[in-house]
């Protein structure tokens, strides 16, 4: 069995955001050389998200405002965790967005389903943050 490891770096200019990663991941795929397995791709830190879902404006716009209604950033002493950090609502939207994906690995593709991509959501930006990319198989 092969197995791949890569970290990949991602630093956003805003508090919130969202990037379509399926070309990085996909060229993590092709790096590995591996045709058939499993490939887990997960956020490194505790208030950003990997999640698969349509890569169309209107919809991540939707997903800022429902993540708004849910957990609002503001104002910030709403919530127990603001004591040093303001970032409660990006641990809370990150619980929601989720933490990994694993995607199946067949003839060398991602398996997706239809309009299937692959997201990096971002709720305390403005850093220097790590996405894992684990690839298992043969
Ligand atoms: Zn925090």
């Amino acid at each position: 069995m092969k197995s791949y490891r890569k970290e990949l770096y991602f630093s956003t200019r805003t508090r919130r955001a969202f990037i379509n990663i399926t070309p990085q991941v996909e060229e993590c795929l092709r790096e590995s050389g591996i045709k058939e397995g499993l490939l887990l791709c997960n956020a490194m830190h505790i208030t950003s998200s990997v999640f698969i879902n349509d890569d169309e404006s209107g919809l991540h716009s939707d997903f800022e405002r429902f993540l708004e209604k849910l957990a609002p950033e503001k104002p910030y002493d709403q919530y127990a965790h603001n004591g040093y950090e303001d970032n409660a609502d990006a641990h809370l939207k990150r619980t929601i967005m989720g933490r990994e994906v694993v995607v199946a690995v067949t003839n060398g593709r991602l398996d997706f389903g239809p309009w299937e991509q692959i997201f990096y959501g971002e709720f305390d930006g403005k850093r220097s943050k790590r996405v894992l990319v684990k690839i298992i198989g043969e």
